[in-house]
């Protein structure tokens, strides 16, 4: 192709021996999609753009996997049963440095980048925070060129959409795969047997010693999905491997048998059911079968993988944990423990003791939450169903931790059993947070405060009878997709003030305190904030047929629906705002358009009843020709990593107010604070760290200390009191006013 050619299609007269991106944008176009300039949707502009993308990331990715083989480096794998990820195709020209020159080239046929961006689907496989947790390290893995592969599931479905039905959340299947995932590569020689059920035998060899099989399973095949993940400004190209379930080509015989050919076939068609969907819980634990069989599935497949990786370069298991962190993105992977247990055991032939040091050396587990009801605890029965082998193994894990327990830490039986993997009762459950700590090198939280927490609270016991195991490791995000890509304007403000090393060495930031007194710089940054804010306004005006005012305030509460974030606080808040502009209508009042999103868990009524409380009160306040532009109520619905970065640049002010003591990180309050916005937050999570770095004269700080909400329950908590108490709280809560 001649140099400044105009086309993105090829033409006769045109050959595809240089492979600049146009040049696979056309070929992807014609051969791949079969499509020209006549019948190519938006869709197709979108994939062939990514497709072209992806195949310039190949050769960088099979050169940063040789590398890691050939050095032998030790890896690092990131287990984790969710992967936020959002749109990929941005972020992947952000860290390849193509966004420029690929805007140029679609501008020539009369095509605009922010629009083929646009028809990407979100990769919507995570609930919130900790899904999005594991899509931020792999890019900053990636980045700092670490040897660090992401392993997770394939889900068929991703989190639901949110659909608002006269105010009520409706719930609409994510069926992101039906038109094919540019990213990713089937790679048909990595699969793995997957064994359910059966049942254990033992046998004793000639040398007396006993060997455990474990027989008659049921077995699903693991396949495996590649997407690439480029660092930014490095050649390095790390490795997501997500796993399918496919069933195996064996035939039930009894059916078959019996001349029952279709139910045979039909019955391993439920197989693979295990892929199908993400649970759709966020900071709960739902105790069915087939979560267990999700969670069992990707952790079998993984470790496999894993021990096949490393079996290329070592001939026996003893220096697996030098060669190997695995790090457990909460305890959704924690059958890891006994499942690598089990390989070492049964078919490795280690004995326990070996076995257990190259275990606890290999794993380090991230806890999430103090929240009771996301703590995971397995039904032994479902286990013994399920994974008769690993409940074994468990036992016996336990039963060695509890000898020593007695032996040096307490014989006081209530302890031994509050502390018990095993919580005993009329059906007995495995603890599987104590099971992760047990099994684990290093244990850490996501905050500062949350750390304490774990070690003072939650697991003290734990703490004191391994010191040192417990550490903290403050969640982050990544300013590559955060700033970079999400606000381009203000990075590249920023980046002509005090260079681009930011983007990489977040605290350059700091450079910026020379500019405070800068007005021609204060004033750039205050008019790309009101560009943010006008696109934000002309998506709601479209999407929600709501009019705002660009002058107000953005007042921004994103994030899952829980009773603790408190989402219901700040609705009632509104509700005091909108009675004093009614009784005020002459007083002086800052306009503020506040604006919520979020998901609740289906099967979470109280969160949904939130949901419609704010539709309610926004049907009012926005339909209240006395308000008129003072105030406006907006619930965005289905609330995804892609609204969050048209949502944050916009945001004056970041509402982070959770009771203290259980929002664990949070990393949406870092994500605003990024972006310019101010925040007002309790002192919970990282919103502490984050006021000692900004300074807490730069945040609005209010309610009660994590302390203080333990002793306040602890002396008997009584909501009523206060509203007996408070006249303008009976006020916002009686207040009776129909649209
Ligand atoms: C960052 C992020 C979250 C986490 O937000 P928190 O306010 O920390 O709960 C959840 N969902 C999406 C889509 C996000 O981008």
């Amino acid at each position: 192709m001649k140099k400044g050619n105009s086309s993105l299609f090829f033409t006769d007269s045109e050959s595809a021996e240089s492979y600049s991106l146009s040049n696979q944008f056309a070929e992807n176009m014609e051969f791949r999609l079969v499509k020209d300039r006549n019948t190519a949707t938006p869709y197709d502009f979108y994939y062939a753009t990514a497709m072209a993308v992806k195949d310039n990331l190949v050769r960088k990715w099979l050169r940063t996997q040789n590398t890691y083989n050939e050095n032998d480096t030790k890896r690092v794998y990131y287990l984790s049963m969710e992967f936020l990820i959002g749109r990929l195709l941005k972020n992947m020209l952000t860290n390849l440095s193509y966004d420029e020159k690929l805007a140029e080239i679609l501008e020539r046929d009369g095509l605009k980048l922010e629009d083929i961006v646009e028809a990407e689907e979100d990769m919507g496989l995570g609930n919130g925070g900790l899904g999005r947790l594991a899509a931020c390290f792999l890019d900053s893995m990636a980045t700092l060129k670490l040897p660090a592969f992401g392993y997770g599931i394939r889900y068929e479905y991703g989190i639901f959409k949110q659909l608002i039905d006269n105010g009520y959340q409706v719930e609409q299947p994510d069926h992101w795969l039906a038109t094919g995932n540019p990213w990713e590569t089937l790679r048909r020689e990595i699969n793995y047997r997957i064994k359910y059920f059966g049942k254990v035998i033992s046998h004793k060899d000639d040398k007396g010693n006993l060997w455990f099989d474990w027989v008659d399973t049921e077995d699903v095949i693991a396949m495996g999905y590649d997407i690439p993940v480029p660092g930014y400004n490095t050649d390095n190209v790390n490795n997501l491997r997500l796993w399918a379930a496919r069933s195996t080509d064996e035939f039930s015989f009894q059916e078959f048998n019996r001349g029952n050919y279709l139910q045979a076939v039909e019955n391993k068609s439920t197989d693979e059911n295990i892929s199908k969907v993400l649970y759709p819980n966020d900071s709960y634990a739902q105790g069915k079968i087939l979560r267990l069989k999700q969670e069992y599935f990707f952790v079998s497949a993984s470790l496999q993988d894993i021990i096949r990786k490393y079996k290329i370069n070592h001939s026996s298991m003893a220096d697996f944990a030098e060669k190997t962190a695995i790090q457990l993105n909460d305890t959704h992977p924690v059958i890891a423990i006994p499942e690598l247990m089990r390989i070492l055991l049964d078919e490795e032939k280690l004995d326990w003791d070996e076995a257990w040091k190259i275990t606890t050396e290999t794993f380090a587990y991230t806890n999430h939450t103090v929240v009771p009801e996301a703590l995971e605890e397995w039904s032994v029965n479902i286990l013994e169903l399920l994974l008769p082998r690993h409940l074994d193994i468990i036992y016996e894990i336990n039963h060695r931790f509890l000898k020593y327990v007695k032996q040096y830490y307490t014989a006081d039986d209530e302890i031994v059993s509050e502390i018990s993997l095993i919580k005993e009762g009329k059906e007995k459950f495995v603890r599987m947070a104590y099971l992760a700590i047990v099994g684990s090198h290093h244990v850490n939280g996501v905050a500062a405060l949350h750390t304490e927490i774990l070690k003072n609270r939650i697991f003290k016991h734990f703490h004191k009878i391994f010191p040192g195991k417990f550490v903290n490791v403050t969640n982050g995000i990544t300013p590559r997709r955060w700033l970079r890509t999400a606000n381009p304007k203000l990075a590249e403000l920023i980046t002509n003030k005090i260079g681009s090393s930011w983007a990489k060495n977040l605290s350059d930031l700091r450079k910026l305190e020379d500019f405070t007194n800068d007005k021609k710089f204060l004033k750039d940054w205050q008019d790309i904030k009101l560009e943010n804010k006008k696109k934000l306004k002309d998506y709601i005006e479209s999407e929600h047929n709501i009019k705002v005012n660009i002058n107000s305030i953005f007042d921004i509460q994103i994030k899952r629906f829980h009773e603790y974030k408190r989402q219901l606080l700040n609705v009632l808040h509104v509700i005091d705002l909108y009675i004093q502009i009614r009784e005020n209508p002459d007083k002086e009042f800052t306009p503020r358009t506040v604006i919520f999103g979020g998901k609740a868990a289906p099967a979470y009524l109280q969160a949904k009843m939130v949901i419609k409380l704010i539709n309610n009160v926004a049907d009012v306040i926005n339909n209240d020709p006395q308000v008129g532009d003072k105030l406006k109520i907006v619930f965005l619905k289905n609330y995804s990593v892609s609204l969050a970065e048209l949502l944050i640049p916009a945001a004056d002010l970041s509402e982070q107010i959770s009771t203290a003591g259980f929002e664990a990180s949070g990393t949406g309050n870092m994500k605003f604070a990024l972006n310019g916005a101010l925040t007002i937050g309790t002192m919970d999570g990282a919103n502490v760290e984050m006021a000692e770095e900004i300074g807490e004269e730069n945040m609005f700080i209010f309610g009660l200390l994590s302390d203080e909400v333990v002793k306040l329950k602890e002396s008997g908590y009584d909501p009523k009191e206060y509203y007996d108490a408070n006249p303008r709280l009976q006020r916002v809560v009686s207040i009776k006013i129909s649209v």
